[in-house]
């Protein structure tokens, strides 16, 4: 029985190195969307909790930052050799509390154990600069450093790779980290907590605090004391804490939703293009932040591309992701279920033409979940709100286009700019289509996802705000940047005013 995994079945919060209970007994159930059945009990906590948090890791983080670099990536490295021990437990577990195919949940925590050794790479870089000063006997430089007690919220869809782009980095640059992961997803975040345990990371610089965004998330983002708060979620909760974070003059990262697109040219490998558009719009069942739901097809292969992914569709199973047969899993909860739900009506309401799906699927074992057919829209035109809002759900649009121009045009029409692909065989167009398509990512005869970690994450427009995950891009919301200055003249020399 798979729940054997499941050891705890009450979750405390991580706090200064240990198991502490909330201080207000509330709880809420974690419950596999694939089954229904309950998993554990997450607590609730308060502010009075994060308070607490705060309060170990200041001390904690004043020590960490006197460790030098290349022993704190110590850490990092033990941290990604326990994580790849435990590949294979973790992957499970991830799999029952998101849903997502066991495939895919190996690979997110492979992504994890990726991110624990570049980031303990940058342990023996954190580069500065050296760069000559404008006097005679002086020595200017950069350096990194560390902020202080950082505070990091993470959504359910990814809940372990993003709180490792995001603590890695904190970590390896000399931060205290208060993460709260999201309430449905929590089993990552409990494992990871013992694995920094026994890896030897110092007391208090992690620490987990679980509870309610309305609650846990915004006592971090209003606390005095957390210095940087890096979020990624939907729009609507990064917006409201990128509106306090701006009064309280808080640095914040945000990354949050997309409405991604697949550009398909007449000139275009159509086998490879419907294998990139499949697995980057059906899987995760279309909840990923870079899920392809757009396919912007040159006319003339609209029609033969409609036939081969439908034929493709008809393939994928569904259903418990734990069984290595199913290629696609089930919808987080029922309100992501309903929220799909709502747009199918919306699209057809607009005068979209439904190819394929279009339902919830609850017979027979579907029933116990949420599960959501995989979906196929066509005629779909570029204004149209199931062509521009973020939907999470595996439902995919067909808009045609006569050119490339046009295809560029319809892919930056929307407001978020996460992630982009195109298909073409044409040098030119690839060129063309890299320099003008708005998206922080670009894919060249690949699908919308498949990010490696040693590259910035992030997007352009509603996505973002200019900060990047992942990557060396993430140090910068980690560090400040520090400039100094050694005068060894032994004498004042004023900056622009004593140059000879
Ligand atoms: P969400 O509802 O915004 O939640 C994200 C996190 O924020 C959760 O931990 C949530 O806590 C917390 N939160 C909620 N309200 C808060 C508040 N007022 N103050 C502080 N924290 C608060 O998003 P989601 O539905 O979990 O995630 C899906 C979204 O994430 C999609 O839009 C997707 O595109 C986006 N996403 C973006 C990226 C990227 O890198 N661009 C990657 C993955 C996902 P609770 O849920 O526990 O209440």
């Amino acid at each position: 029985m798979s729940n054997a995994l499941v050891t705890e079945k009450k979750l405390s919060n991580f706090i200064n190195g240990e198991w502490v209970a909330s201080n207000h007994e509330r709880f809420a159930p974690v419950i596999n969307p694939a089954n229904g059945e309950k998993l554990l009990d997450v607590p609730l906590s308060t502010k009075d909790d994060v308070d607490q948090a705060v309060e170990a890791a200041k001390v904690a983080q004043k020590e960490w930052a006197l460790v030098p670099a290349p022993q704190r990536a110590e850490v990092l490295f033990r941290i990604g050799y326990i994580m790849k021990e435990r590949k294979e437990h973790l992957s499970q577990l991830l799999t029952m509390e998101n849903g997502k195919v066991i495939e895919e949940a190996r690979g997110e925590v492979q992504e994890g154990i990726d991110m624990a050794f570049y980031m303990a790479g940058e342990g023996r870089r954190l580069f500065g600069h050296t760069t000559p000063a404008e006097l005679k006997d002086k020595f200017a430089m950069s350096q990194r450093a560390p902020v202080g007690v950082v505070g990091i919220i993470t959504p359910w869809n990814f809940p372990i790779a993003i709180a490792t782009w995001k603590s890695f980095p904190a970590i390896v640059a000399g931060n205290a980290v208060i993460w709260k992961p999201a309430t449905e997803t929590p089993m990552m975040a409990y494992e990871m907590a013992k694995i920094f345990e026994e890896a030897g990371l110092p007391k208090g610089v992690v620490n987990v605090v679980f509870g309610a965004g309305s609650e846990v998330g915004d006592a971090m983002v209003e606390h005095p004391d957390i210095r940087v708060i890096s979020f990624t979620g939907s729009n609507d909760t990064g917006r409201q804490i990128a509106g306090k974070c701006g009064q309280l003059l808080k640095k914040v990262s945000l990354e949050m939703g997309g409405k991604n697109a697949v550009i398909v040219m007449e000139d275009a490998d159509l086998e490879l293009a419907v294998q990139g558009i499949l697995w980057s719009a059906f899987g995760t069942s279309g909840q990923r932040c870079t899920a392809c739901s757009r396919v912007i097809v040159h006319e003339s292969l609209k029609e033969r591309l409609e036939e081969r992914l439908l034929a493709e569709m008809e393939k994928i199973t569904i259903g418990d992701g734990l069984d290595e047969n199913n290629k696609m899993g089930p919808i987080i909860n029922e309100a992501g279920l309903r929220k799909i739900e709502k747009y199918i009506q919306i699209g057809k309401t607009e005068g979209a033409r439904l190819l394929a799906g279009g339902y919830a699927l609850d017979e027979g074992d579907f029933s116990k979940g949420h599960y959501f057919a995989p979906t196929l829209f066509t005629d779909v035109t570029a204004d149209m709100r199931i062509a521009v809002e973020e939907i999470f759900g595996p439902v995919l649009s067909i808009i045609p286009v006569k050119s490339l121009d046009e295809a560029i045009a319809v892919n930056n029409d929307v407001s978020f700019g996460l992630s982009s692909s195109i298909f073409t065989q044409d040098i030119n167009n690839v060129f063309k289509a890299q320099r003008d398509l708005d998206t922080g990512i670009v894919y060249v005869n690949a699908g919308t996802t498949g990010a490696e970690i040693h590259l910035p994450f992030g997007g352009t427009k509603g996505t973002g705000n200019g900060h990047r995950d992942s990557g060396q891009a993430a140090l910068d919301v980690f560090t400040e940047w520090k400039a100094v200055y050694v005068d060894f003249s032994g004498k004042l020399q004023r900056a622009q005013i004593d140059v000879e």
